[in-house]
């Protein structure tokens, strides 16, 4: 159809509505839209990217249809695939994702694949035969942390003034581990099997709370992490067997096998850290976000570069633990999606154009 059909990354921008604080402090929206094109343009900086939604653009009822139902149906022809929201924090990205369950967000892009995901299974279940698992973790100056753990996490050691390296006794880091044929796997996080939309809803939800309580005890984590919800598709579709010899049916039954996953990553807030605490925790903190967000505008910005590709320019995957885990997700015969998620308003016009920035490299 059009150019970015060859392009394995394709960006879409949300602007959401001005919220309640912005409409108190009286912002006015410096975000506007080119009538009838997915175009953007703040300030005298403009851009154009494969879909806009908001703010007199598209409606964002029709995001999960242009950008992530054919994710979907390629989840059953055994293509991984990565969804992933970025954007400053209070943006929407949460919001975009549907990860917040109290948050009116029945309209979120999961909840919607989940919907549409065992609507297919319906389907289809009569020839092929289906199991799902879902992951929930989140990634944390640069540790994994499983939100569908539910062990209660133990409270931080805070007697010798060491707080900060607190991690759960007995427990094992969970680790990325990349096996001989390029399939990444997360050893020691927990892999949920799933039969029903109501038993995927339930780990949603689990670990969206446990990511919001995280957040509580920890200075608002939840703005600095990236939380990534993974479901992975396995069938095993039958296949009959006609014999070659008499043209008659073999009793015998193939089997084909397929597994795809489709990583959907609320990402961590995209402003640049504050330096203002400078208590060290902070500071190390800022730093490992960048190393995730800036290892994903490289990777991102290797994959789309046509040019860079067919000279196969190293792809920085090893950067950091976010491009670590889905680099069997981006890329290759992979399909992405990122939605930049932008307030309009005034006060945030610099983080703005610096997320419609990071989105215009990944084209
Ligand atoms: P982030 O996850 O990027 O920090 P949130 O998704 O939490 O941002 O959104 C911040 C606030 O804006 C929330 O109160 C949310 O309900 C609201 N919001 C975000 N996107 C929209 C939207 N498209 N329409 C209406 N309200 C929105
Ligand atoms: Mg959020």
């Amino acid at each position: 159809m059009d150019v970015a059909e060859n392009c394995s990354v394709k960006v879409a921008v949300h602007i959401r509505p001005l919220i309640g604080d912005e409409r108190t402090q009286g912002c006015k929206e410096c975000v506007t839209v080119t009538k009838g094109k997915p175009q953007v343009q703040i300030g005298t900086h403009s851009f154009t990217f494969d879909h806009v939604y908001g703010n007199g653009a598209s409606p964002s009822t029709s995001m999960f249809e242009e950008c992530v139902a054919s994710l979907v149906d390629g989840l059953f022809q055994g293509y991984n695939a990565t969804v992933l929201a970025y954007g400053q924090t209070g943006s929407g990205k949460t919001y975009t994702m549907g990860t917040a369950i109290k948050n009116g967000s029945e309209a979120g892009l999961i909840p919607q694949v989940m919907n549409s995901l065992f609507k297919k299974i319906e389907t289809l279940k009569h020839q092929t035969e289906f199991q799902l698992h879902v992951s929930f973790i989140e990634i944390l100056k640069e540790e994994v942390r499983d939100l569908l753990d539910s062990e209660p996490v133990s409270k931080p050691a805070a007697s010798n003034g060491n707080a900060i390296k607190a991690t759960v006794p007995g427990r094992p880091p969970i680790q990325i581990r990349e096996s001989s044929n390029g399939v990444i796997t997360l050893a020691g996080s927990t892999d949920v099997a799933v039969s029903t939309l109501q038993e995927m809803a339930a780990c949603l939800e689990q670990g969206s709370v446990n990511r919001a309580t995280g957040s509580t005890n920890m200075n608002n984590q939840s703005s600095r992490s990236h939380a990534i919800f993974t479901i992975t598709l396995e069938q095993m579709q039958k296949i009959q067997l006609v014999s070659a010899v008499n043209d008659t049916l073999d009793e015998d039954m193939g089997e084909e096998y397929l597994c795809a996953k489709l990583h959907l990553v609320d990402l961590a807030g995209s402003e640049r850290a504050k330096r203002t605490g400078s208590d060290g925790l902070r500071l190390k903190e800022g730093i490992h976000i960048n190393r995730g967000l800036l290892a994903l505008g490289n990777v991102i910005s290797a994959l789309g570069d046509e040019k860079k590709r067919k000279e196969g320019v190293h792809v920085p995957y090893r950067d950091s633990k976010l491009t670590r885990l889905l680099q069997d997700s981006l890329g290759g015969n992979s399909k992405t999606v990122m939605i930049a998620c932008i307030s309009p308003a005034d006060i945030n016009a610099e983080e703005s154009l610096n997320t419609l920035k990071y989105a215009n490299r990944a084209r």
